[in-house]
């Protein structure tokens, strides 16, 4: 029989933010049973725009290591904050052209890349001393609904001349489907973005698709990084973040 005042006690030290990343950790690895699928195939990036470098060192010190961030001066001042961390940055946001070098210069990895301009810009712009560049392309799976993500008539040709640049390394796609409670329909676009993929007939291995609310369906249709942000750090205040120069 557990000691009840064991259990609180211990429950108190623990953070909300490491509570949160266990019931996380649960929901992946419910869903990766469900569809029979190995755990360990499936990983957590933690969508830390608008929380401070706090979050992310309580995040860190709970185990996670893979952090996205939307906005570039942002999360540079956060990178800033977390050197002493061996953490790993996706930038997960639009990318203006202005913007290609800082992401070139400070990321791992690059989820959101919806045209050549910009592949091509990254590929000129990854210093030479650094690995290639991780990046997926964000394709719009919902129609007029969004306006982020190359329309899927276009992805075949995107993604060959993005595999070949040379300072590059294409991994797979992205998506940020339109938001639904309907389970149907988060099935329904994960599905889609699966069959992109496979319909390109190249060898690539990720799938970044899934947020708080549906990352059960992306899990069930193929997700390799599901991009968690609320579920971790709680709701998000946008008046934290600071002003973007164009
Ligand atoms: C904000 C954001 C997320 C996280 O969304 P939550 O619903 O808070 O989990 C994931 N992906 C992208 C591209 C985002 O901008």
């Amino acid at each position: 029989m557990p000691n009840p005042d064991g259990l609180a006690a211990r429950a108190q030290v623990m953070s909300t933010i490491a509570k949160n990343i266990a019931k996380v950790g649960a929901r992946i690895r419910e869903a990766a049973q469900a569809s029979q699928r190995d755990f360990s195939t499936i990983g957590l990036l933690a969508v830390s725009k608008t929380k401070p470098a706090a979050a992310i060192r309580e995040a860190y010190a709970a185990g996670l290591r893979d952090f996205g961030e939307n906005y570039l001066q942002e999360a540079l001042g956060k990178q800033q904050e977390l050197t002493d961390l061996d953490l790993c940055w996706h930038f997960i946001g639009p990318i203006q052209s202005n913007k290609t070098r800082a992401i070139a210069e400070h990321f791992s990895w690059v989820h959101s890349v919806d045209r050549l301009k910009i592949a091509q810009r990254l590929s000129e712009q990854r210093p030479a001393q650094l690995p290639p560049l991780n990046v997926c392309l964000q394709v719009n799976v919902s129609g007029e609904a969004s306006k982020s993500g190359c329309a899927p008539e276009e992805l075949p040709n995107l993604a060959t001349a993005v595999a070949h640049l040379p300072r590059l390394r294409l991994r797979g796609l992205m998506a940020i489907p339109e938001p639904t409670d309907d389970t149907a329909a988060q099935h329904a676009a994960f599905a889609r973005l699966r069959e992109l993929q496979q319909a390109l007939n190249m060898p690539l291995d990720t799938l970044s698709m899934g947020m708080s609310h549906d990352l059960e369906a992306a899990i069930a249709e193929g997700a390799t990084w599901v991009r968690i942000g609320t579920a971790l750090f709680g709701e998000r205040d946008y008046g934290r973040v600071p002003p973007q120069n164009p």
